[in-house]
């Protein structure tokens, strides 16, 4: 028996003359997605169908499925002509295995097809029951599963049973662009994946400080990102070699001034490689009051130096709700991985946790700014995934 998959989104459906914007911007993402797998893909008033594609590759589809934003819930489908016969092997054939209880509900689009929905269901429920009378009951109120079946007008009838939640929320590309400043922690891969969800298309950027920070720092951060990239499309990271600037502060500036200075340039850095590539914003894995450099004066301090929005998605949610996000899309364990941060590179025992804003800009007066900047920036290395 042929198969195939229904996807269906939800929210594109509010955007009103937009529509066809969104519609077709989910399709070129999802068909992206399955570049590789032999199939066919068709749109079908609000939903997507794919078709042809072989039985093996189903789970591969499946998993692609799961990390594409605007899908909002897909099923796979055995697909039979509008024929009764048919249908009833279909809905047999998906009630194999299962128990508990079952209703069948028919949408009848083909209004030539006889019976009509009603008797259709009654008809095909009446066969489920003789064949599975030792495992499956009917229950209309309150049953463990239904048999889906829909009559369409091409001709084609779907048969299913199982529908799964993707991941919702918008196709990447509908929301700008914005870049992310990854480190190799549990909260930034978790920010990009929640703006990506959110329809942003992401760069990535990150501060490496070689030697302190060793290649299986940055390994960590290339598997973070690529992760980050299944829900994207694809992405960019920027590396950044960062040492010289923290070398600079650490001689020039108040010890306890380091984390404080660091993340001002890591901000103004940021703005300008963002520039660059076109992106809108800048997007951090802050969480307010999580350490020393997350309480508001500090976000003030490292806010001030640019103009770009700076979008902090976890910025309210308790570390295990990131913690519970990251086991979901599969960052946590690369996260936890032991392997130092630029962060933890010359960390001062005891930093400033409510930073003056003057006293900060007075401190880094010490420093070359620009010319520190202009350095770094000059040495960015690229990685496309
Ligand atoms: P994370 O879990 O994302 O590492 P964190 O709880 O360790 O965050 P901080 O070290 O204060 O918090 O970092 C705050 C944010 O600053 C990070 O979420 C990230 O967006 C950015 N950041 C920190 N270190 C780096 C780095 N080496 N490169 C790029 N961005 C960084
Ligand atoms: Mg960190």
């Amino acid at each position: 028996m042929e198969s195939a998959v229904i996807i269906r989104y939800c929210e594109i459906h509010l955007k009103g003359k937009n529509r066809s914007f969104f519609e077709k911007l989910l399709q070129t993402n999802i068909e992206n997605s399955l570049s590789g797998i032999k199939h066919t893909f068709k749109p079908m008033h609000s939903r997507y169908l794919i078709e042809n594609f072989s039985e093996e590759d189903y789970p591969k589809i499946r998993e692609r499925l799961h990390k594409i934003a605007g899908v909002h819930t897909f099923s796979r489908a055995l697909v039979v002509p509008n024929d009764l016969e048919r249908i009833i092997d279909a809905a047999l054939e998906i009630c194999k295995g299962k128990s508990g209880s079952f209703k069948v509900e028919t949408n009848r689009a083909d209004k030539t097809f006889s019976p009509n929905s009603v008797e259709t269901s009654a008809l095909v429920g009446g066969k489920i029951l003789e064949k599975f009378e030792k495992n499956l009951k009917v229950s209309v109120k309150n049953a463990d599963f239904t048999v889906n079946i829909d009559i369409r007008e091409d001709g084609k009838t779907f048969v299913y049973s199982e529908t799964e939640h993707g991941l919702s929320g918008m196709p990447v590309g509908s929301s700008g662009r914005g870049l992310l400043l990854i480190s190799g922690g549990i909260d930034s891969p978790v920010a990009g994946f929640m703006m990506s969800k959110r329809g942003m298309k992401i760069d990535c950027i990150h501060f490496h400080s070689f030697p302190y920070t060793g290649e299986a720092a940055k390994e960590k951060v290339i598997t973070l990102t690529k992760i980050i990239g299944e829900y994207n499309g694809g992405i960019n990271l920027y590396v950044v070699p960062f040492t010289e600037i923290q070398e600079e502060i650490h001689k020039k500036c108040p010890e306890e001034y380091m984390i404080t200075l660091m993340r001002r340039f890591m901000m103004r850095i940021a703005e300008r490689l963002a520039i660059s590539l076109g992106d809108q914003a800048i997007i951090t894995g802050e969480s307010l009051g999580q350490v020393a450099s997350q309480t508001i004066e500090s976000i003030t301090s490292s806010n001030s130096v640019v103009k770009m929005p700076v979008l902090r998605p976890v910025i309210a949610f308790d570390k295990l709700d990131i913690i519970a996000i990251a086991n979901k899309i599969n960052t946590y364990e690369t996260s936890i991985l032991p392997y130092e941060d630029c962060c933890t590179v010359f960390l001062p025992k005891f930093p400033l946790i409510k930073p003056n804003l003057e006293k900060v800009v007075k401190n880094e007066s010490n420093l070359d700014i620009d010319g520190l900047i202009e350095k770094a920036m000059s040495n960015i290395e690229k990685y496309s995934f």
